[in-house]
């Protein structure tokens, strides 16, 4: 088969691999189509060291093309949306239900080998069956949508209350409308306007520049009262979480998506003097059903968000793609054409 392997930071190669055979257990899937997100970028550019060569990729969806001995749950032939990390299963973590916390996690086109590739071998418990109604294109989000679905169901947002998104990329706008079914009314807020007309069209009920005038004036005014009840942060930068809590009112909630390695600036006294809640979200445990629903049901639209679509072999320029400021996500068929 063919698959694009990372040798080292930017040694990305397509190229002719052994065929991974299901062990028991195990289930092989034909991919459909890969997204690309932030991860990936940073593993292909060295800034996230993993283990060499590696086939990149983690958010897909494909068919099953062979399943591996004592494989129940899905048959050859099935459509399959993936979730892209496991758990060990036997840990006190994931023994109180906490899977998406267990140290000895494993991510899928991380550390080990991911869905770039024609085929990949993955775990039983990572494959859901896609619902029949709805296109490869449109689940082809379903894994940052899961991300989203938990961050929205720990920040406990009821309907009518006023709610900031912090970031207007991928998760941001999926988070955007999570909210606007939960019957919240939705502020984006973005270091830049580009996705505002999009967010609008997506149902956001306004929009803020960050760094145009102070936030904490900009929420009062769009809430009606001293900040948004919440705020959902997605932009992962070291800002984001002082913009966060510039918008959130006194006894509010703030929960925290985005992954910024680095140390971030917090203003810790505003947190202790209003009571704000800050909340961790870290990945998803049980949201892919409500994720795959989200998008049959039309509450969640994905494909305004398919920027860029490229042929497995044109991966470089998909990556490229990737870093221009008009890309939300970047797609990837991975039916090979030389
Ligand atoms: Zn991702
Ligand atoms: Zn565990």
């Amino acid at each position: 088969m063919h698959a694009a392997v990372l040798h080292g930071p930017r040694d990305l190669r397509v190229e002719a691999t052994a065929r991974p055979e299901p062990g028991p257990g195990d289930v092989l899937v034909r991919v459909a189509m890969a997204g690309l997100c932030g991860t990936d970028y940073g593993i292909w550019a060295g800034e996230r060291p993993v283990g060499y060569p590696l086939i990149l990729g983690h958010e897909f969806v494909g068919r099953v093309e062979a399943v591996g001995a004592d494989v129940r749950r899905v048959r050859p032939g099935e459509r399959v949306v993936i979730e892209p990390n496991y758990s060990c299963g036997s840990c006190a973590l994931c023994r109180e239900g906490n899977r998406n916390l267990c140290l000895s996690r494993t991510a899928i086109g991380i550390d080990v080998d991911g869905c770039l590739a024609e085929l990949a071998r993955v775990p039983e418990r990572c494959c859901w069956p896609a619902p029949a109604s709805v296109a490869d294109e449109d689940l082809l989000m379903t894994e940052p949508l899961a991300v989203v679905v938990r961050a929205v169901a720990r920040a406990g947002v009821h309907a009518g209350e006023s709610v900031a998104v912090v970031g207007a990329g991928t998760l941001g706008l999926l988070a955007l409308q999570v909210l606007l079914g939960k019957g919240a009314r939705v502020m984006v807020v973005s270091r830049t306007a580009r996705r505002f007309a999009l967010a609008r069209q997506l149902g956001a009920t306004a929009t803020q520049l960050a760094g145009d005038g102070p936030l904490d004036a900009a929420a009062r005014a769009f809430s009606g009262r001293e900040g948004v009840g919440a705020v959902v942060e997605t932009a992962g930068t070291q800002e984001a979480v002082s913009h966060a809590l510039a918008l959130v009112r006194p006894g509010g909630r703030i929960v925290l998506t985005g992954l910024p390695h680095e140390p971030t600036p917090v203003a810790f006294f505003s947190v202790v003097r209003r009571e704000v809640t800050l909340i961790g979200s870290m990945i998803y445990q049980d949201e892919f059903p409500e994720a795959m629903q989200l998008v049959a049901n039309g509450t969640v639209r994905t494909r305004p968000l398919v920027t860029h679509r490229f042929e497995l072999a044109a991966i470089g320029e998909a990556f490229a793609a990737h870093q221009r400021p008009d890309a939300i996500k970047v797609a990837v068929r991975t039916s090979f054409a030389p």
